[in-house]
């Protein structure tokens, strides 16, 4: 197992062993540049269901709709008099848009009821499932819910995707990818499953790093830790190139410091992704 860090960019740091170092200070990432300093709610523990990603991307795609018909409506008599028909062409264009975002939808949450694999990754979690997820925080936001709630149904619609995939790697083709804000708790329980799987961890302190980190060590799959938007960013990212599961954390400290994670459930994701029998070279 090889632990080889992001470069360390803070005064104060703690050196914790010959692995690894973390810094014990708060450094905001720049997902939180807009927090308030305020405990974050419900303790920083942002579980939910699926369900608010169904319901608000559904939503999404009806108001994006709407609003485009009320431009054309707007617009229908210059439409018209370019060509008579535009007006009626786009209406039902924009009637269609919304008919097969709505087949979509449906498609995915059969996938994700059933756990199986319904549509192919492109249109599932590596393609058009990541091009919703931000219409769907925006329009809960629309509704009053904070962002990260969203973000975390999102990321569990994702992650029951990419799970029905019967995708497995050897040791050294997996990654574990972590930021640098897990508590000292955390941090262990990483590290031991890291070294009981014979798997390579790297703290990345920024999405920028763990981009170049899977560049350079090209991992046939990888599993990461963030707080929900970092983790949508980095899904973004990393995810049409390599496949991901995504864990995200609770942050009962705020943004950015001692992040406390499920260790059973990232064992789970490494296992679910490691070949049985698999030896690291
Ligand atoms: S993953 Fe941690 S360090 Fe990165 S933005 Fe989220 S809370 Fe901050």
């Amino acid at each position: 197992m090889s632990l080889p860090l992001a470069p360390r960019e803070n005064t104060g740091p703690r050196d914790t062993g010959p692995l690894i170092r973390i810094e014990t200070d708060r450094r905001l990432g720049h997902e939180w540049d807009e927090w308030d300093g305020e405990p974050l709610p419900n303790a920083g523990d942002f579980t939910s269901t699926g369900a608010r990603y169904f319901l608000f991307t559904a939503l999404g795609l009806v108001i994006v709709a709407g609003v485009l018909s009320l431009g054309v409506f707007l617009l229908a008599p210059r439409l018209a008099a370019l060509v008579s028909w535009l007006p009626r062409a786009l209406y039902a264009g924009l009637a269609a848009f919304v008919a097969l975002g709505l087949i979509w939808l449906m498609l995915i949450g059969i996938a994700f009821v059933t756990g199986r694999a319904v549509l192919p990754e492109r249109l599932a979690e590596r393609g058009l499932l990541l091009r919703t997820v931000n219409l769907a925080w925006r329009v809960g936001e629309l509704f009053g819910v904070q962002r990260d709630w969203t973000d975390h149904a999102s990321v569990v619609v994702y992650d029951r995707l990419a799970l029905a995939r019967s995708r497995t790697v050897s040791a050294d083709e997996l990654l574990i990818l972590i930021p640098r804000c897990l508590s000292r708790a955390s941090l262990d329980g990483v590290l031991d499953i890291a070294r009981r799987h014979n798997v390579s961890a790297f703290v990345a302190t920024r999405g920028q790093l763990a981009r170049r980190v899977i560049k350079e060590r090209r991992p046939k799959a990888v599993v990461a830790v963030a707080c929900e938007r970092d983790m949508i960013s980095g899904l973004h990212d990393v995810a049409g190139r390599v496949p991901v599961l995504g864990l995200t954390m609770q942050l009962p400290n705020g943004p950015c410091k001692d992040a406390s994670i499920d260790i059973a459930k990232l064992e789970e994701f490494v296992q679910k992704y490691l070949r049985p029998g698999s030896k690291k070279s």
